[in-house]
This record gives structure tokens, C-alpha cells and sequence, in this order.
């Protein structure tokens, strides 16, 4: 199967050359040339299946002109090596927790996965360079952890990613780097990106972001929902409605995806804090970013959410009607409100991005519908603003109290592309 370009139809690409190469001209995304298809009596047999062999099957259907049957399976055995569980919340809601791998978030999944194929595919020494306002980093991180002819540079605000998150990827060493600065996430990007621009620069090393632009991380997330589906009463298929906390809708587009290979999921619903441009979108059909808010589901702070062409995409190639998507956003106050309510109603602690998913689908669900909210962090992560909302303690989990203990060992640099440049040929370039 070829990839083309969102924002240059003429130029293709295999998937071996789309993960290589991330972003295609124009800052075009690259999507699937044809969605592939399970009919019902296929879909019947994979949800009978073990995650593991399910997975391959529908990542096969994808990958096959590319990959081997044997090395997917290997990439998804080593990635995917973790549970997944769905947990109850109320009798018409269940959360899918996808927040059981090293760095406790659903982005273990696509950048561990990534991780596996660039570490086979790449002939070069590869570096990847990623901005992160906490959670991404640390996946990242984890996933390219030891690898041979990988190295990583993760670059992030000093004081806006919490101690926990910071311990997850500054405390490993190896060939996992980390810059603090003393400013914020969106120069952290703009440094980024002057690297990617920068000739001499990439002459020496060979770039890479990592990011959910990288079209092997979204095809890798296609195979939770297949998983949360086959973990439901087979009575509740086709009327289950699935809320996603989005971002930059790496996550949406992987459930899309799923919807459109057969897995019969009823509707989804397009869930964000008050970074709300795709539901305004959505309401208006005007495209109409505004600056970025900082809330307490920061991961999720995202005006001008990278994948939405994707999702334009899905809809245009099966003919669907924007309609069919249902949308929300709620402010922190709700948040708050809605961990407060669900702890002491029902038991479950919600993080702030699984709550805006919660309180929106408990919104908007009907009669005969079955709800699934994602869970897309674990809410150890969060611990210094629930045990406020919630007055209680919240126990951590072993990975996280043995990485508090070690040495952080991030190097802090002035906020210049000089200083950046300067670190990237000192240290990686041996
Ligand atoms: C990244 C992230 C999201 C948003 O996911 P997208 O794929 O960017 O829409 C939601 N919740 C958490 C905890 C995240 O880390």
C-alpha cells in the first residue's frame, strides 16, 4: 500500500519511506492510499483473537507490501507488553485504561511500536528530537531507550512539566538526552523545528521528531479499540459511542480508523478542554485557532491540532457525514467538578484528560447506547492537583517512586537556537 501526501496528491511514498521521513513536502501528513476493510464474519474472528495476534492481523493489513508477517509480530510482541483493561465506572459507562505501560499514558503504545520499526528500517544513525510539555517525552524516551544507532534529545520547559513527569525521561542517561529551559513549550517547538531547518545542522545528524505526525504511531493505536471492543458484551456491539480526550487528534483518528476497517463502534465524540477550536469547527464550520490556554488537562493544551487533515481525510475517503461526529469541551471548573463527583459516586479516580472524555459522553449519551471513555493517563501522574480536588492521598506505582529517588540528570541551556545547536554537536555527534 502507498501513502500520499495530505497537501500534495502527486507525491507518494511506501511506509517504510513515510516513518523514515515523519512530514512529507508542503508540511503535508501522508495517509493511506485505500483504508483497508474486514467484512463482519472477519471482524467476528479477530475479536475472538488474543490482543497480540489481533494486533498483527490488522497492522498486517496495512503494513503487508512493507513488513513481514514475522516482524511485525516481533515489533508488536515487544511493544504492546503491557494490559489493557476496561473498567467499569457506572452501569452505561466503562473507561478503557490505556495507561498501564512504563510511562503510564496511551502514547506508549504508538512510540514504542515506532520505535521498533525505525529502529529496524533506519540505515543511519538516527537522532530524535522532540519538544514536550510532559508526557510525550517520556514515552519517547522509554521506547528508543538502549537502542544501538538511536539516540534521543528531549527538550522542555524547566517548571512546566511536573517532577514526575520530568523524572520519567531526564533520570535514564544512555542515549536518552534532556534539555531544560527556562521558558516555554511552544519555543521548545520553535527550537525544534530551526533544527529541522538548519542545513549544517542536519548535514552531521540525521533528524528525526517522534511526534503524532509520524503515521506508524496512529496505525499502531488502531489496535486498543479493536482490544476495548472484543472486552465489551458482544449484545452492546454497534452501539457504543467512544469519547476521546483530543489533542492534536492522533488519538481520534486511530478510532476512525478502526470504525472504518469494520469494528462496530456506533460513534465517537470529539472531546477537548477549552482549547476548543475542532468543536467550534465542527459547530460553525469555521477553522478559527485561538492562543493556546493553559488547563489542568495540560496535555491537551492544543490550538491547531496537527492530525485534523487526517480526519478530514477518513471522512472524505468513506463518504461519511461530519454529522456522525458528535463534539464537547468542558472548562477546568467541570473538571474538577467531575473527578470530585466520580470519585465519591462511583469510586474511580478520573485524571483531568479521561474526565473531559467522562463528563462529555455522560452528556451526550442516548437510551439505548453504551459508553467507553478513554483513560489516557494514569492518575499518579496528576497526583499534586487531584489529591487537592479529591482530599485524599493517592498511592504511587512502583515505577514512579523508584524514578523519583534518582538523579535528574538534564542539562539546562539558554533559550537560543545557538546554545541548542551547540549541545547537539558537542554531545551526540562523538
Ligand atoms: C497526548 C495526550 C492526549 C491527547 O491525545 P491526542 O492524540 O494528541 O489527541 C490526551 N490525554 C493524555 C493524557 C495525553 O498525554
Amino acid at each position: 500500500m502507498k501513502l500520499y501526501n495530505i497537501n500534495k496528491k502527486s507525491e507518494e511514498v511506501s511506509f517504510t519511506q513515510a516513518i523514515k521521513q515523519g512530514i512529507g513536502s508542503n508540511q503535508g501528513l501522508f495517509f493511506p492510499s485505500t483504508l483497508p476493510e474486514f467484512n463482519k464474519k472477519e471482524i467476528g474472528k479477530l475479536l475472538k483473537m488474543d490482543f497480540i495476534n489481533r494486533s498483527v492481523n490488522i497492522l498486517l493489513s496495512y503494513f503487508e507490501q512493507d513488513f513481514s508477517y514475522k516482524q511485525i509480530f516481533k515489533w508488536v510482541k515487544s511493544s504492546f507488553n503491557f494490559p489493557i483493561k476496561t473498567v467499569k465506572i457506572n452501569n452505561k459507562i466503562s473507561i478503557l485504561e490505556l495507561f498501564h505501560g512504563p510511562t503510564l499514558a496511551f502514547k506508549d503504545f504508538g512510540s514504542r511500536f515506532m520505535a521498533q520499526i525505525l529502529n529496524e528500517i533506519n540505515d543511519n544513525k538516527l537522532v530524535i528530537l522532540t519538544a514536550t510539555s510532559g508526557d510525550t517525552g517520556a514515552a519517547v524516551a522509554h521506547a528508543f531507550y538502549g537502542m544501538k544507532n538511536i539516540s534521543v534529545v528531549i527538550l522542555y520547559p524547566k517548571d512546566k512539566v511536573s517532577k514526575l513527569q520530568e523524572s520519567l525521561f531526564s533520570t535514564l542517561g544512555r542515549n536518552i538526552y534532556s534539555i531544560s529551559i527556562n521558558s516555554n513549550f511552544d519555543t521548545c517547538q520553535y527550537l525544534v523545528k530551526k533544527s529541522f531547518l538548519d542545513k549544517n545542522l542536519n548535514k552531521q545528524l540525521h533528524l528525526n521528531s517522534a511526534n503524532s505526525i509520524n503515521i506508524s504511531r496512529i496505525i499502531a493505536q488502531i489496535c486498543y479499540y479493536f482490544e476495548a471492543v472484543s472486552q465489551l458484551p458482544k449484545k452492546l456491539f454497534n452501539n457504543i459511542v467512544v469519547s476521546v480526550p483530543s489533542g492534536n487528534f492522533g488519538n481520534l483518528t486511530a478510532g476512525l480508523l478502526a470504525k472504518s476497517m469494520g469494528l462496530p463502534i456506533k460513534r465517537f465524540i470529539a472531546s477537548t478542554n477549552i482549547n476548543n477550536t475542532v468543536p467550534r469547527f465542527l459547530e460553525s464550520g469555521y477553522w478559527d485557532p485561538k492562543d493556546t490556554i493553559t488547563t489542568l488537562a495540560n496535555s491537551m493544551d492544543v490550538s491547531c491540532p496537527n492530525n485534523w487533515p487526517r480526519i478530514e481525510e477518513i471522512f472524505r475517503h468513506k463518504k461519511w457525514n461530519f454529522n456522525s461526529l458528535d463534539y464537547g469541551f468542558i472548562n477546568d471548573k467541570k473538571i474538577i467538578d467531575t473527578i470530585y463527583n466520580v470519585k465519591y459516586k462511583n469510586g474511580y479516580i478520573l485524571e483531568p484528560h479521561s474526565a473531559i472524555a467522562y463528563n462529555i459522553l455522560c452528556n451526550k449519551l442516548k437510551n439505548n447506547e453504551y459508553g467507553l471513555c478513554l483513560g489516557t493517563a494514569h492518575p499518579s501522574k496528576f497526583k499534586n492537583s487531584i489529591e487537592k480536588i479529591i482530599n485524599q492521598k493517592i498511592i504511587l506505582p512502583k515505577i514512579l517512586k523508584i524514578k523519583e529517588k534518582l538523579p535528574f540528570l538534564s542539562k539546562h541551556i539558554k533559550p537560543e537556537f545557538k546554545f541548542l545547536k551547540e549541545f547537539l554537536l558537542k554531545n551526540i555527534c562523538k
